[in-house]
């Protein structure tokens, strides 16, 4: 992760989004996920490894504010999930819990077409679809991850409470219920055969 230093901000600012790209005018402060970051979160292992030999592809960027993590912040930022599969398997974020999991969030789908694949740990699981225009509120305890099921980038704005924090791990281990595949040249919601069903 870069080291930057936290924006403390005592008075607006702006940050300049493209609604196609989401490309903004603070690049330092985007995160860039390889292919080589998803090590065991795909279905397919093997189809993971001989991309691999060829070229580590940028799956997805986020913006990276850096605010303050605070209550009194909102974060913010744009997220884009680049087209590709690994094997069936649409590329997608890692996907997370907040550390402070009554955190919720809301996303607004600028441009592409995916899914938001969401689940609690009690085991309930919701999948909206996300095209332009579509904002989704994803209330705390639900994990959340966008998949692109179409062949531009997938872009969506979000904001979340700047003191959520971030649990990548328990999705890391035991991934989510649900995945999206192709089948059939259409995009096809299963049962996750390696999910893992240890308590949270
Ligand atoms: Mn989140």
């Amino acid at each position: 992760m870069k080291n930057l230093k936290p924006i403390v901000a005592k008075r607006p600012f702006t940050v300049y989004f493209d609604v196609t790209t989401g490309i903004t005018d603070q690049m330092d402060r985007m995160v860039t996920r390889r292919l080589s970051d998803y090590q065991g979160m795909f279905l397919d292992d093997n189809a993971l490894e001989e991309m691999l030999k060829k070229e580590d592809k940028v799956v997805c960027n986020f913006t990276e504010l850096g605010l303050e993590e605070v209550e009194e912040n909102l974060l913010f930022g744009t997220s884009i999930v680049y087209p590709g599969k690994v094997g069936k398997e649409y590329f997608m974020t890692k996907g997370h819990f907040h550390a402070k999991i009554n955190l919720g969030e809301v996303y607004y789908c600028l441009s592409g077409d995916g899914m938001l694949v969401m689940e609690t740990p009690d085991g309930d699981t919701e999948i909206v679809r996300l095209k332009p225009g579509v904002s989704v509120f994803v209330p705390g305890r639900w994990a959340h991850r966008s998949v692109n099921i179409g062949n531009a980038p997938l872009v969506t704005f979000y904001v979340f409470r700047a003191d959520a924090g971030h649990d990548y791990e328990t999705i890391k281990v035991k991934g989510f219920r649900k995945l999206v595949i192709e089948n059939n040249g259409e995009p096809a919601v299963i049962d996750n055969p390696k999910w893992k069903g240890l308590s949270k």
